[in-house]
């Protein structure tokens, strides 16, 4: 006799194919216990993983752990009144977030309600937790986000679809740098998303503030969760934003998304979790931690043509302490991302402006997106100042220096001074490449290192009245060529004299 056995894969398949999914069921029960925002709710059958659930109080909750006997819930209202025996009710649907082109403009919370004291009215919904696009349907970085920022622009690219992760301790400048790329997107069509994640409220609210006053937020949109707000709401605002910029993406627009910051993200997610009584890890974090940071960050992406086209870009912010960069959730992060500026509290204290760390800063991808006009400005800029860093140290031990030295030390003194830039003044193209050419050029060498911040505006100022048609031309073309390296050249010994003349 012969056994006819049907493989495993077959019958997979055909389990699947008989699978008819029966939807959410609505569902009844009670609180069995509540402390510290979480709550046990027994009977609810029919519930599902970050199933949105209503308390008897208007309070709303998610329903986080499912068990053979109740559900474990966080709440989601800060301090909200729930006692034992009130009853829940299951929504039928996963918790989400609206998403339209009228969130532009707006300050809101994680599920939509306006911050800003203005009425809004949600146009359409989607859910916060999606899968990310699938390779097949994305393609390579390959254009430029124009941060405005000179050190990055010209030595840690962006390109739109990556991801970079601005990492430093507190007070280094983290913030400032990713409203200042924000700032810069004005009159480039790209939609920005900034989302703050367990900060003081009069911090937001001074960022707010900033992009209003300079006319952001015509294209940007706010996501916020307080320090005040439950730990439950701020685990769920970055979900929240990238879904909002999801929308924007799948409409084939370029998008920027801010996540400020995700050290804070980890710590709302690790007092959930030591709440619902998970195991702890490391430092505390639960084990999926990894996961909570990798399955938001992938769905950052740079989508194929036949997908729309669309980018979303997104720049993580993450806080050190004691410039520590292999801490638990740092080395997270930065091993999901496409590359990280580290932002150093020694550099900013002596007064560097943005204070990157051009030795542990890197950009993976953007360097294939970058302009061809910056390519060629910035070729070599990272080794003479890493060569500059490395013969400053060794210099302050000696007094007699020969002459080679002391010039090295002066032009990295200079490009040092090059690169300082005052915050919420982004250049343009235009100007990242003219001054980088006249650097290269030697238009600087006859101004003492001291005197580069008064030098560099005037010298825009200067090439801006004798040759405007210089800007305009790569703001078009963004290249120049032999020809017009040599029309500058002139420029520059002209503007070197006249100086000197002084
Ligand atoms: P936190 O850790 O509190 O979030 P942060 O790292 O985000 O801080 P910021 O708030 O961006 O730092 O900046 C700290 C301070 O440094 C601010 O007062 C800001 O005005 C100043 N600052 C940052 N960048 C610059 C700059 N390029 N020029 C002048 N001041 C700057
Ligand atoms: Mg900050």
């Amino acid at each position: 006799m012969e056994f006819v056995t049907e493989s495993l894969n077959d019958i997979l398949k055909k389990r699947v194919e008989e699978f008819t999914p029966s939807g959410f069921v609505t569902t009844c029960g009670a609180v069995t216990k509540v402390s510290d925002g979480v709550a046990r709710v027994d009977n609810l059958p029919g519930c599902c993983y970050g199933e949105l659930l209503r308390f008897g109080n208007g309070v709303w909750g998610i329903a986080l752990d499912l068990e053979e006997n109740g559900v474990g819930a966080v709440l989601l209202n800060a301090g909200a009144a729930v006692n034992i025996g009130d009853n829940v009710s299951g929504t039928g649907h996963p918790v989400d977030t609206p998403v339209s082109e009228n969130v532009i403009g707006r300050v809101l919370s994680p599920i939509g309600a306006p911050l800003d004291g203005k009425p809004f009215k949600p146009k359409a919904y989607a859910p916060m937790e999606k899968p990310a696009p699938a390779i097949l349907a994305r393609k390579p970085v390959c254009r430029p986000l124009v941060t405005g920022i000179l050190p990055i622009d010209s030595m840690i690219p962006i390109g739109k679809g990556q991801r970079e992760l601005i990492i430093g301790d507190r007070q280094t400048g983290k913030t400032t740098l990713a409203v200042d790329t924000i700032l810069n997107q004005a009159d480039k069509n790209v939609i920005c998303i900034y989302c703050a994640i367990g900060q003081k409220a009069s911090t937001v609210s001074s960022v707010v503030m900033t992009l209003s006053k300079a006319g952001a937020m015509k294209y940007t949109a706010v996501v916020a969760a307080t320090a005040a707000d439950s730990p439950a709401m701020q685990y769920l605002a970055p979900y929240a934003a990238c879904s909002m910029a999801e929308w924007f993406m799948e409409q084939g627009r370029d998008v920027l998304v801010v996540y400020d910051d995700l050290s804070k993200h980890a710590v709302a997610y690790r007092t959930m979790s030591l709440l619902l009584h998970r195991p702890p890890g490391r430092e505390a974090y639960p084990g999926d931690v990894f996961y909570l940071h990798s399955r938001l960050l992938e769905r950052s992406a740079c989508m194929a043509d036949s997908e729309g086209g669309g980018t979303m870009t997104a720049l993580p912010i993450i806080e050190t302490t004691g410039g520590n960069i292999s801490a638990y959730i740092p080395t997270n992060v930065i091993s999901i991302t496409d590359g990280q500026i580290y932002l150093e509290a020694e550099l900013f204290h002596s007064g560097i402006r943005p204070a990157i760390n051009n030795g542990l800063s890197v950009s993976r991808v953007g360097r294939a997106a970058q302009y061809k006009a910056m390519q060629k400005v910035s070729g070599l800029l990272r080794i003479e100042l890493a060569q500059y860093k490395e013969m400053a140290i060794f210099a302050r031990f000696g007094s007699d220096l020969d002459a080679g030295t002391r010039q090295t030390l002066e032009r990295g003194e200079k490009l040092t001074a090059l690169f300082n830039q005052d915050k919420n003044k982004p250049y343009s193209l235009g100007e990242e490449t003219a001054l980088l050419l006249a650097f290269r050029d030697g238009a600087f060498d006859g101004v003492p290192p001291k005197e580069m911040k008064k030098r560099i505006p005037e010298l825009l100022q200067y090439l801006k009245s004798v040759c405007p048609e210089f800007f305009s031309h790569i703001e078009r073309r963004h290249d120049f060529d032999s020809e017009t390296e040599e029309t500058m050249k002139g420029h520059f010994g002209r503007w070197a004299e006249l100086v000197e003349s002084r």
